[in-house]
């Protein structure tokens, strides 16, 4: 056992240590040297903090030996996503632009791990400033899929998903704007879930687009994603758009049982691309549920459908604001060569920006700009009001609402590449939840071809505890968690 500690759940860690069967320090250098042993081939990491991990697990040591009371992560492994905020450890957004960035405050989320005196072991990669669903727009390098190392590993939270299924953490944070938490989660084979837009501070998270972006966990189990759930939820002074309301025990939602439970399964997210094998996955999870005792119905969200045209005029508007500030004077890259100020604005962001980012801001800067404003930005902000409406309308009649996470399962390194949109597509039944401010839980359900596939749940505003208990009990009567890759 000893010596694959890094296979095991947050859950199971935390025992070993705190009934002393594990040190913490054994804990983080089992992870240490799994991250030495296959992160050449993973690429999950921009950077790795190995010091660090030793250093605040002795600390953990420490505090156990004094017979201090610790949390339930204490001494935990944890990876961070490369767009948050550490202390004095670089954070790179995998963005030339931010290549030697060392910020000086940690994100709200970091404090609040530190506080629960998890371990980190690594800052992981992503899309550049998340935007993207293969981490192949990293400014850096691409992350491979455990499953198959030719596949990659979704993204934009690419990295942290890889690292959690590869065992080179225990778990991860993630960011999700448009299905960047959950959509790596479905492509890896594990436990993915973008909180109620409010429920967790974004204070410290680098903006990609303030009105949609989301911290979340990446685990093994979803008895883990309630412990990263309980550490990270909560009201922040430092951001005015986190929630002013109590944070549940999510713990106490890791029940068995889903009798009563209304399900619909809205239509429009299985819409042509979608894989017959992804669907017919999906449809066996809801009948599991329903021989459980779960209610289910076949319904009709019709704006569902304008969620993508209305998420990327509106992420690239907000990002185009966002990414205004990197200009060579304050962080980061500044080109050399500019002979005054405005061409070294322009140079370095010229040098610093990848294809991605620049297409994005340039989406941006048009649909904000004076005459097209009305016909593009405000148009899409009202239909965003009506899918809002039409999620709430769901909920009226439904608990939750079940989809597929993806339509597809992994897709290769390079194959979608010079099709910018057939990538786009793929996120069609991610991002409305973002749009509508809802949480939802990506968790796997099945495989094709050896790539795990992921079954998205979702429910209305601060209920996450709903989807907690459905995913714990799916989990209860199926194995999917429990399969690893072979590295
Ligand atoms: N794939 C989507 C995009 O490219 C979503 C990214 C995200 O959630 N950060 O914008």
């Amino acid at each position: 056992m000893a010596d694959r500690l890094y296979e095991l759940t947050a859950h199971e860690l935390s025992d070993l240590i705190k009934s002393k069967q594990a040190s913490a320090v054994e804990v983080a250098q089992s992870f240490v040297d799994r991250i030495d042993a296959v992160d050449e081939r993973v690429k999950s990491y921009v950077t790795t903090t190995p010091e660090l991990a030793i250093e605040q697990a002795k600390a953990v040591d420490d505090a156990i030996a004094h017979g201090e009371e610790l949390g339930p992560l204490a001494g935990v492994p944890g990876a961070i996503k490369d767009n948050m905020n550490t202390r004095g450890v670089l954070t790179t957004c995998s963005s030339k632009i931010l290549y030697n960035y060392k910020p000086i405050y940690n994100a709200a989320v970091v404090d609040r791990l530190a506080t629960e005196r998890v371990v980190t072991v690594g800052k992981t990669n992503l899309d550049e400033f998340a935007m993207g669903s293969s981490t192949e727009n990293s400014g850096f390098f691409v992350t491979h899929n455990p499953w198959n190392l030719d596949k990659v590993p979704g993204g934009s939270s690419g990295g942290s998903a890889a690292a959690v299924a590869a065992d080179e953490c225990a778990f991860a944070l993630g960011s999700d704007t448009g299905g960047s938490i959950r959509q790596p989660a479905s492509f890896c084979g594990v436990v993915g879930m973008k909180p109620t837009y409010g429920r967790v501070s974004r204070y410290g998270l680098i903006a990609f687009a303030s009105s949609l972006d989301q911290i979340g966990p990446l685990t093994k189990d979803v008895t883990d994603c309630a412990l990263v759930m309980n550490a990270i939820s909560g009201k922040d002074p430092c951001d005015a758009t986190s929630l002013d309301v109590p944070v549940p025990d999510f713990t106490k939602s890791l029940v068995d049982n889903v009798k009563g439970l209304k399900i619909g399964v809205p239509k429009e997210f299985f819409a042509q691309g979608t894989d017959p094998d992804v669907e017919k996955a999906v449809r066996e999870a809801i009948e599991l549920l329903t021989s459980l005792g779960a209610e289910y119905k076949d319904t009709s969200m019709r704006s569902a459908g304008y969620g993508l045209p209305v998420y990327y005029i509106i992420a690239p508007a907000e990002c185009s604001s966002n990414l205004a500030r990197f200009d060579g004077v304050r962080y980061g890259l500044r080109s050399k060569d500019s002979s005054d100020v405005i061409s070294m604005f322009n140079k370095t962001r010229e040098e610093g920006f990848g294809a991605e980012v620049k297409q994005r801001i340039m989406i941006g800067t048009y649909a904000l700009s004076a005459g097209y404003y009305d016909a593009y930005y405000l148009k899409a902000q009202k239909v965003r009001t009506l899918l809002r409406g039409e999620f709430e309308k769901a909920f009226e009649e439904f608990d939750v609402l079940i989809t597929p996470t993806s339509p597809t399962v992994a897709f290769g390194i390079g194959e979608l590449a010079d099709d910018p949109f057939a990538m786009k597509l793929a996120d069609v039944c991610t991002i409305p939840v973002n749009l509508a401010g809802i949480p939802a839980i990506s968790l796997p359900c099945g495989y094709k071809n050896g790539l795990p596939i992921g079954l998205q749940i979702m429910a209305k505003g601060l209920d996450e505890e709903t989807l907690l208990r459905v995913a714990y009990t799916f989990e209860q009567h199926t194995d999917y968690h429990k399969n690893k890759p072979k590295l």
